[in-house]
């Protein structure tokens, strides 16, 4: 039997160390594949800790794996530490204010998920090797969440292979199971080449990227009446031709995300897409190159892992605010644009199950000091991530933990700030006390695996793993990352 305030009371008494991690992942602030300094603070920690680390993993300078132990069932804890362009913003103030304009900045709190997992990672080792037991521990540094599909390519790089169970959690606004479906996604650039010519002396010379791009976007909105109600489509103009109207635009490029509930899904829209590209290409006289930037797979739910996860959870209880938290709290809430809350409409339907009671905590609260009931339907949440192709070949779970405000819109200058802050940090440390018990219950009881495999087995329905990147496209990992390592 596990002693839990063994681990419990070394968290607690070792937290500071690990605050201090994540509020220097935070002001690294690194983005996709850039996580340079953030990667090897995580590294130097594990190595310190007689983790044995293998590093630069599937093309990815900053992936690396951390493992202890050799024998028994494999838990996996994941961890991600990539920040989000452009939303510099400076540490606990309700203000919107830049570090550095346009500057990179943590609005999804990643820098929080990393240290928690590896927190968790490290707690667990040490009750491993005190206690002289077997199982094995492994944290998992994977890169690029924030449109990089790191764990996409770690997964289709084996790494998972041998792992037994897979756990994670994330940076919230309510205590709960995270354990949803989320949206499978491919996102493509598409590259128009054309003729340039003068627009005014020879315009009937010139073939236009930008007009192309124009009507692939005209065409993808007539295309959106189409598509699944559960399925989505976004795009960016990433290169629009230059900034003369009286040049034709020889260069065009769209960058598209395309989202759907399952993988099979969303590559019968994207080949849809594709057509619509061709068909501006076509009309334009131009031609279109299409670059598949990065894929993720739906999310696959566990419900053995979920209710161990939510018996930890009720065991270590929600993180609790102190008034001056809350305070805090209520003047970011009032920087909100809308008094709407996106908690509000995810939980909207399970008014009944979650009670009444609950459901007005989640419209009127600051900091949600409760556990959601682990009842919730599953429901197909209107996001992704690449969490979702470790679910595919590893049964996985995770927790959502209080880290900011109810309504603080998810990449946001009002996460950066709040990310950092004694409520933040809060919640990490719950987040890493029900990781590191559910994986030591799991490493116990081998039979809790097997129940954990079979769903997944029952779940893919004889639907085999297939990663949605193809084999010959490598991670879009900057040049200068690699010579730093
Ligand atoms: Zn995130």
């Amino acid at each position: 039997m596990v002693k839990s305030e063994t681990i419990l009371n070394w968290i607690e008494e070792n937290k500071e160390r690990f605050i201090k991690m994540a509020n220097d992942i935070w002001e690294f602030a690194e983005i996709r594949f850039e996580e340079v300094k953030s990667a090897k603070l995580q590294m130097k920690v594990l190595e310190e800790e007689g983790f044995e680390v293998s590093k630069g993993l599937a093309d990815m300078p900053t992936a690396f794996i951390g493992t202890y132990g050799k024998e028994g069932p494999v838990i996996a804890l994941l961890g991600e530490y990539d920040a989000l362009a452009g939303l510099s913003q400076k540490p606990n103030t309700c203000e919107k204010e830049p570090i550095i304009p346009n500057g990179h900045g943590h609005g999804c709190g990643h820098n929080l998920l990393g240290v928690g997992s590896l927190l968790a990672a490290i707690s667990v080792k040490r009750y491993l090797e005190k206690n002289n037991l077997e199982g094995t521990i492994r944290y998992y540094g994977c890169p690029g969440e924030e449109g990089g599909s790191g764990k996409t390519y770690m997964v289709r790089d084996g790494l998972f292979t041998d792992v037994d169970i897979a756990l994670c959690w994330h940076p919230f606004s309510t205590n709960f199971i995270f354990n949803l479906a989320s949206l499978s996604n491919i996102q493509a650039y598409f590259r128009f080449k054309g003729i340039s010519a003068h627009a005014a002396a020879g315009p009937q010379f010139g073939r236009s990227a930008l007009d192309a791009v124009e009507l692939m976007n005209v065409g993808a909105n007539y295309l959106r009446e189409h598509i699944d109600s559960d399925a989505r489509l976004h795009y960016a103009i990433t290169n629009t031709g230059g900034n003369a109207p009286n040049v034709v635009q020889a260069d065009a490029e769209v960058l598209y995300l395309v989202r759907a509930p399952t993988n099979q899904h969303t590559k019968e829209i994207y080949e849809r897409v594709i057509k619509v590209a061709q068909g501006a290409a076509m009309m334009t006289e131009t031609e279109v190159e299409v670059i598949l930037d990065k894929a993720t797979s739906n999310l696959i739910p566990n419900n053995i892992i979920g209710s161990v996860l939510f018996d930890k959870f009720i065991e270590v209880g929600p993180p609790q605010f102190t008034e001056e938290e809350i305070s805090f709290g209520e003047d970011i809430q009032a920087s909100f644009a809308t008094n709407e809350r996106s908690e509000v409409s995810m939980f909207a339907n399970f008014k009944n199950i979650l009670g009444k009671e609950m459901f007005d905590k989640i419209k009127n609260d600051v900091l949600f000091e409760d556990i959601l009931p682990n009842k919730i339907p599953e429901i197909v949440l209107p996001g992704s991530t690449d969490v979702g192709d470790v679910s595919w070949v590893v049964p996985t779970s995770q927790i959502g933990v209080t880290c900011v405000a109810l309504g603080t819109p998810g990449h946001s200058w009002q996460e950066v700030t709040q990310v950092t802050t004694s409520a933040g940090h809060k919640g990490m440390i719950v987040a890493a006390k029900v990781l590191a018990l559910t994986a030591l219950e799991f490493i116990e009881k081998s039979e809790l695996i097997e129940e954990a495999k079979n769903e997944l087995v029952n779940r893919l329905d004889s639907n085999n793993y297939e990663c949605p990147i193809p084999a010959e496209v490598k991670p879009s990992v900057p040049k200068w990352v690699f010579n730093e390592f």
